[in-house]
């Protein structure tokens, strides 16, 4: 029989949500297999309507509340059930939409390290932004502290792209995103990133 602390214990976490992240429960999640285990940050970018920031709309798509009819980009991806556990604004605001315990809806189809389905055993994290665009140093602090907090809990061994994981089928976040800068903010061994 083992004893473990109470989770309120614990200063970064209440169980799969981060303490310092503003939690808008998304619907759009499911039970991740059992037996998982989460070693994969997958990183993201998103904006709506693409390269437009400061907005509502990624709230709204990840929630299901997303007006269609609101703009014409958002007829092409009508009736989309997405999710990522995070997502951080271009002023480093962060949002948590999914328990990191549950499998969140961000990555499709794809496969790394050996695996295929990485929803089942990643954390997605969304940056605002447009794949092959720059993010802002803001938003490079955040990612840092959620990374290592992330890496505090999970058993974190990789950190990857969406283009990583699906090659061909995705781009973001894209070439504008400096991996080196964050692979030197968290001190993580290189063979933890995208190969080069
Ligand atoms: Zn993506």
């Amino acid at each position: 029989m083992t004893s473990r602390p109470p989770e309120a214990a614990d200063p970064l976490w209440d169980g799969g949500w981060y303490r310092f992240a503003h939690r808008v429960a998304s619907p759009n999640f499911g039970p991740r297999p059992e037996g998982a285990t989460v070693d994969l940050v997958v990183v993201h970018s998103i904006s709506l309507p693409p390269g437009v920031y400061g907005g509502d709309e990624v709230r709204q798509l990840f929630t299901n509340t997303l007006d269609w009819n609101a703009h014409p980009y958002f007829k092409t991806i009508e009736g989309m059930q997405v999710s990522a556990h995070f997502f951080i604004r271009r002023d480093g605001a962060l949002l948590q939409f999914v328990s990191c315990d549950e499998r969140a809806w961000h990555a499709g189809k794809s496969s790394y390290r050996g695996r295929d389905n990485c929803n089942d055993d990643s954390i997605g994290i969304e940056l605002e932004g447009l794949e092959g665009g720059t993010f802002e140093p803001a938003q490079y602090e955040a990612l840092t502290s959620l990374a290592a907090a992330i890496a505090q809990r999970y058993p974190i061994r990789h950190i990857a792209g969406h283009e990583d994981i699906a090659p061909g089928r995705k781009q973001d976040p894209g070439a504008g995103f400096e991996w080196a800068l964050l692979q030197r903010d968290l001190g993580w061994p290189r063979d933890w990133f995208p190969q080069a």
